[in-house]
């Protein structure tokens, strides 16, 4: 085997080895770049998620007197009780009791 064949040799390997090497960089690259794309498209997910669901629960908040799943205010008695009321509920207990808006 000559010098120059070894050379080459040498020289083929190393450029393998450096393929080899920017290869395995992008794809680390590429991992960490899909890594912080899901990050961020998990976390505003997640936001909207908890949100919607705050929401649904104000919205399915039922009546502490007739029970039933309406438009409520909340209201706070003579002992402090808080109770979400309905409309119709509001009027029946305002007569009875003094109701304090919160
Ligand atoms: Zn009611």
């Amino acid at each position: 085997m000559g010098i120059r064949e070894i050379v080459m040799m040498g020289l083929m390997l190393l450029v393998l080895i450096l393929a080899v090497l920017g290869i395995a960089a992008a794809m680390v690259k590429k991992k960490r770049a899909a890594e912080l794309q899901s990050n961020v498209i998990y976390l505003p997910k997640k936001r909207t998620s908890s949100k919607s669901s705050d929401m649904t629960t104000t919205r399915n908040q039922k009546c502490s007197r007739c029970n039933q799943a309406k438009k409520l205010v909340f209201y706070s008695n003579d002992f402090g009780h808080i109770a979400g009321l309905c409309k119709n509920c509001r009027k029946d207990i305002g007569d009875k009791q003094e109701l304090y808006p919160i």
